[in-house]
Parts: C-alpha cells; structure tokens; sequence
C-alpha cells in the first residue's frame, strides 16, 4: 500500500523538491546572516501543489517505545532558532491552534499567495478541530508539536511530559496523516527531559526569531511592524491562531504577507537535513 508516509520515508528529497519546499536545512546558524534586507523587486508567489488528503491512521495502543516520524533525529540541547536558506527566506509559525475562529482566515490568506506555512497546533485544540489539521495537510502547510494543553514543561515529570508530547502527536497523525517531525515548548521553556522526548518521538525543535506578541493584542499594526522591521533571510517568525482574540493576526498577516512577498521573501516551511 502506498502510503503519503511511505512515500515521503522513500523519496524525501524528491518529494520535498516537488512539494515547494525550499532547498535549505534547518539547523542553527549564527547572527552574521540576520542583517537587514533592502526591498528587491518582487518575487512572484510559489506555486503550491495540493497534497493528496490526509490518511486516517488510527493510534496504536501500547506501552513500547515512543513512536517516532520516520526520520533518526539528534539529540538537541537547545532548539533551532532559525533557518538556513538562500536568499530571502522566511517562515511563518502560528502556535496554540487550532482555533476555528481565527485559523481558517490565516490558511484563506496563505492559499490566497500561495504560501506554506507552520502550525504548532496543542492537541487538546486539534482533537476538537481535526478537519482543520486536514486542511493544513491538503493546503501543503507543516504541523508541529505544541504539547497537549500548553503547560510549562519545566514544572511537570518525565511521565507527564511524554504524556503530553505523544498524545499530541498521536492526534495530528490521526488528522493530518503524518506524525509531526517538530516541536516548540510552551513559552520557550525547554528543558533536557523535552529534547530527549522529542528527539525520541522524532521531532526536531524549532524556536523563533521574531516574535510578533501578537497575543498581547498591540494593534494590527504594531504587529505588521514587528514582522516587517524583523525579516531577514531564515528568520522565524511567531504569531498565534489560538489563545483569545486573534483577529488582529489574521488582519496583519494580510497586510505584512503580500509585502513581504513584494519585497522578495521566500515564504517556506523548513525540510529537514536528515531523512
Ligand atoms: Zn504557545
């Protein structure tokens, strides 16, 4: 049987080629390569493929090793903070969702440019909205791992912290076909036992660069501002979907994302340089 997981596991490179993703890698680099970009002309938009619907792969029970994505991944000790690419490349993340209030005007203006995205989704929010992880699959956009109910890892055992981690992953295989191959700590807070989990289970962590606060509600355009004033080639910038009132996100995100677009920014979601 042929399987959208098989097929990735066979052909990564290939398939990520075909996909739209960009040939870079993600791993941390230094500041050197963060200064400020002057505009170019505008780049067009990146042609998206639509992914085939996502798979329903029911979970398996069982008290063995953590399930792992089918990739062998390195232990960390601290998460990536951006990515390395050529030229102008940018990704955009949004945490805490899924949120069927805001999450489906961020994925209408993201299919509107044709751009890939990231979505740090808690698995407590996807099991209430899986159809829209299933968007997130056949629109070509990354799920990662933001924990089951968003607690600070630092104050919880090792248990707890593989309970929220694989239950969260076990929910996105379910609806978006595919167990995540990253994962972001709940307000940044890692700690040994996360990276270790994580890498167990498969996923890479990946932090940010630019952080929008846009749940701090500053207004549309301090967030705009954020972002613009942040990017810079494999910067990582941090918006939420979920959490409370998130239009003023999904209104920046429609003012700062055909800009950036105009300014020569590659909008990509990172590949991973082991597969
Ligand atoms: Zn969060």
């Amino acid at each position: 049987m042929f399987t959208r997981r098989g097929l990735l596991f066979v052909g990564a490179g290939a398939l990520g080629a075909a996909a739209g993703t960009a040939g870079l890698l993600a791993r941390p680099t230094g500041g050197s390569s963060a200064g400020p970009a002057a505009p170019a002309a505008g780049a067009p938009a990146h042609r998206l493929p639509m992914k085939p619907s996502a798979y329903r792969l029911q979970p398996l029970a069982g008290y063995g090793p953590p399930r792992a994505a089918p990739h062998r991944t390195p232990l960390r000790h601290e998460p990536l903070l951006r990515v390395d690419g050529h030229g102008r490349t940018l990704v955009l993340t949004f945490d805490d969702g899924p949120d069927p209030r805001w999450t489906p005007g961020i994925l209408d203006t993201l299919a509107e440019y044709e751009v890939r995205a990231m979505f740090f989704v808690c698995g407590e929010m996807a099991s209430y909205s899986p159809h829209l992880l299933a968007r997130m699959a056949d629109e070509g956009h990354v799920v990662g791992n933001h924990t089951w109910s968003h607690p600070l890892l630092t104050t919880l055992g090792r248990s707890a912290i593989r309970s929220e981690m694989e239950r969260t992953s076990d929910v996105i295989e379910d609806a978006y076909g595919e167990r995540p191959e990253w994962f972001r700590a709940p307000y940044g807070a890692w700690n040994r036992t996360a990276f270790q989990l994580g890498a167990d289970m498969g996923m890479d962590p990946l932090a940010w660069t630019v952080d929008t606060l846009d749940w701090t509600t500053p207004g549309t355009g301090a967030i705009v501002k954020r972002v613009e004033r942040g990017a810079a080639p494999g910067v990582v910038v941090l918006s939420h979907d979920a959490g409370g009132d998130r239009s003023q996100s999904v209104q920046a995100l429609r003012r700062y994302l055909p800009r950036l677009l105009d300014s020569g920014y590659h909008i990509t979601v990172p590949r991973r340089q082991y597969a």
